[in-house]
């Protein structure tokens, strides 16, 4: 959720850390803080708000030199959004700090305990006692290497982290552990750099070590050491992590959010590049690792994700029913790892996540495994927890999506599942026609994309006419309906307003009572087979005051006179069409965000990989 960062080299490390710290500012942070070793003692400072004031406050008031020292941004779990809860967290005595990412779990016991050995705490966080345990073992065996206290330590700990120790006692030295929260190894030359997030180090280096859970590391400037919490040494594995530092400048944009709203024919052209089979007829995934005749004897699909890459599931769900006649179950995956859910053997089971480092799909996907089932992973970052612990899966190819508000992400994730559908449909009852007409639709999604983009100005101008209505209701029948879910979740993260969604007859039930002068539906009626019914609902809205934008195909109909205002997209294949008739739900968010004068890239109390329960 929250980021580490952490330096030993030859480099002066306080920018090192600052940078890297804006570049996980993305991930969520509420205040941020580094420590470093200048002439044998921890310095720290701390800030709350964002990154550029750490930054500023850093220039003036923290002369040290130093070439080691450790970063964080926060997201606070425990205890208020503060400067004294603000990492990194100093032992009694300051010869440890600690940043850490996670919840532990025990931590009121291990505070009593420490407590009753005259440690001292000033902050209200769980993290604080990590430091503390830390100098207490080390006080008990002070021959001990650094790594060895804290691993000592960490037996102790119940919960999830990812962290960083610096200390003065070992000048060289920093200590990084995971358990279910992701960490790092950037391997240079004469330096080394540890992250939370691949953003972070790539600028420095390309060559990473990924930890795994239980793992522990000692990091110097020429060499790191990885060993697990119980066993011994472990062999690790360089990775190479072809990520683009270009990738995350805003190139002129004022936002990431729109910068990636408007990358999307190429986010989306890169998830199809090389995934259609020669005939055209169908889609193939290299990562799936399934043979065709055990994709073929599948009999169910469990696809386990969390807010937007749920939504795409969902979307996922009615196109793989329909084209594939496959029953879908779509389950929140923060559910799904503690409900015992009765699944058939010949159950397919995927896991979505953008991060890959979700917290509670990672569960669902252990519960998943420790069930005996095979599982697939849908992410977009290349080696990213999820794509290592699955069977197989299928990278999103999406680039580094910066904007919390997902959107090139969620498009992509929408475009993977689509061929999915086509992929299962012509492995069961798709003739190869129908299977052209839909690969073709899904190679014509990048111009189709470019035409809706065209609308950004008229959107615009209708966020700001409406910005300061009281209640946004997006509606959409069958695979509109997880559109509408997703436009509503979008304009709530990143304007705060009041927005929710319904299918759309199922309106009269309840949600009716809203309307009124102050109501605004917003209607994906993009679907023509379906939209004579939809326009007894805009008569409805419009009979008690309700103001109405729809989302229509560009084609011109008589009862558009009855709308306030009408969005006009491409007419696409239905197994494409989610995707199209989600984008302008995107900028509607994005310009009633901006219009409202919220930092659309930075919503409050938000973060971008939710890497804690
Ligand atoms: N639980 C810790 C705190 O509240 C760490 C939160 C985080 O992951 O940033 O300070």
């Amino acid at each position: 959720m929250c980021g580490i960062i952490g330096y030993v080299g030859q480099k002066q490390v306080k920018s090192i850390l600052i940078n890297g710290l804006k570049r996980l500012e993305y991930r969520g942070y509420d205040s941020a803080g580094i420590a470093v070793l200048a002439q044998g003692e921890i310095c720290t400072m701390k800030c709350v708000g964002k990154v550029a004031e750490l930054a500023a406050k850093a220039q003036t008031h923290f002369p040290y030199a130093s070439t080691i020292g450790i970063g964080h941004t926060r997201w606070a779990t425990h205890g208020n959004v503060s400067e004294k809860n603000a990492h990194p967290h100093l032992s009694d005595g300051n010869y440890f700090a600690v940043v850490h990412n996670g919840i532990v779990e025990n931590y009121l016991q291990i505070k009593a305990f420490l407590l009753e050995k005259r440690y001292h705490f000033y902050s209200d966080t769980d993290t604080e006692i990590l430091a503390n345990l830390i100098d207490y073992h080390y006080r008990k065996a002070m021959q001990c290497s650094f790594g060895e206290i804290v691993r000592k330590s960490l037996l102790h700990v119940e919960g999830t982290y990812g962290l960083a120790v610096l200390s003065s006692i070992f000048p060289d030295e920093i200590i990084v552990a995971r358990k279910s929260s992701p960490l790092l190894i950037g391997l240079g030359y004469g330096e080394n750099i540890i992250a939370s997030d691949a953003a972070a180090v790539a600028r420095y280096t390309q060559r990473v070590v990924y930890l795994n859970d239980e793992e522990i590391a000692s990091i110097r400037s020429d060499n790191f050491l990885v060993t697990t919490l119980r066993e011994g040494v472990v062999d690790t594995v360089c990775h190479n992590l072809d990520l683009e530092v270009r990738d995350a400048d805003l190139a002129g944009y004022p936002y990431y959010m729109l910068k990636e709203i408007f990358e999307q024919p190429s986010s989306i052209e890169n998830a199809m590049r090389g995934r259609f089979t020669e005939d055209n007829s169908s889609s193939k995934f290299g990562g799936l690792s399934l043979a065709p005749q055990e994709l073929r004897s599948v009999k169910r699909l469990l696809f386990c994700a969390c807010g937007t890459a749920y939504y795409a599931c969902l979307a996922g769900k009615y196109l793989i029913e329909k084209y594939a006649r496959i029953p879908v179950d779509v389950e929140y995956a923060s559910e799904f790892r503690y409900r015992n859910a009765p699944f058939q053997s010949d159950t397919l089971v995927f896991v979505v996540s953008q991060s890959g480092e979700t917290i509670d799909t990672l569960a669902a996907l252990y519960e998943a495994k420790r069930k005996g089932y095979t599982v697939m992973g849908i992410t977009n970052v290349v080696g990213s927890t999820i794509a290592r612990t699955t069977d197989a899966g299928i990278y999103q190819h999406a680039g580094l999506e910066m904007g919390v508000a997902s959107t090139k992400a969620f498009t992509s994730q929408l475009t993977i599942l689509s061929m999915l559908a086509l992929l299962f449909a012509r492995q069961r009852d798709m003739d190869s026609f129908t299977g052209q007409q839909y690969a073709c639709a899904l190679k014509s999604l990048p111009a189709a994309i470019n035409e809706v983009l065209q609308s950004s100005k008229q959107i615009r101008h209708i966020a700001e006419k409406y910005c300061n209505q009281k209640h946004f209701l997006f509606l959409g029948r069958q695979v509109m309906y997880p559109i509408a879910l997703e436009g509503a979740l979008k304009l709530k993260e990143i304007a705060y307003v009041h927005a929710e969604a319904f299918p759309t007859a199922e309106m009269k039930h309840g949600p009716i009572a809203l309307i009124s002068e102050q109501s605004l539906c917003i209607f994906v009626a993009t679907q023509r087979e379906l939209l004579e019914k939809t326009v007894n609902n805009i008569q409805e809205v419009k009979a008690r005051g309700g103001k109405v934008v729809a989302i229509i195909n560009d084609k011109k109909y008589i009862w558009e006179e009855l709308c306030d205002e009408v969005i006009r997209i491409p007419e696409v294949h239905g197994g494409v069409n989610p995707i199209v008739s989600a984008i302008p739900l995107q900028f509607l968010a994005y310009y009633i965000g901006v219009t409202l004068g919220c930092d659309v890239d930075r919503p409050r109390n938000l973060a971008k990989s939710v890497t804690v329960e």
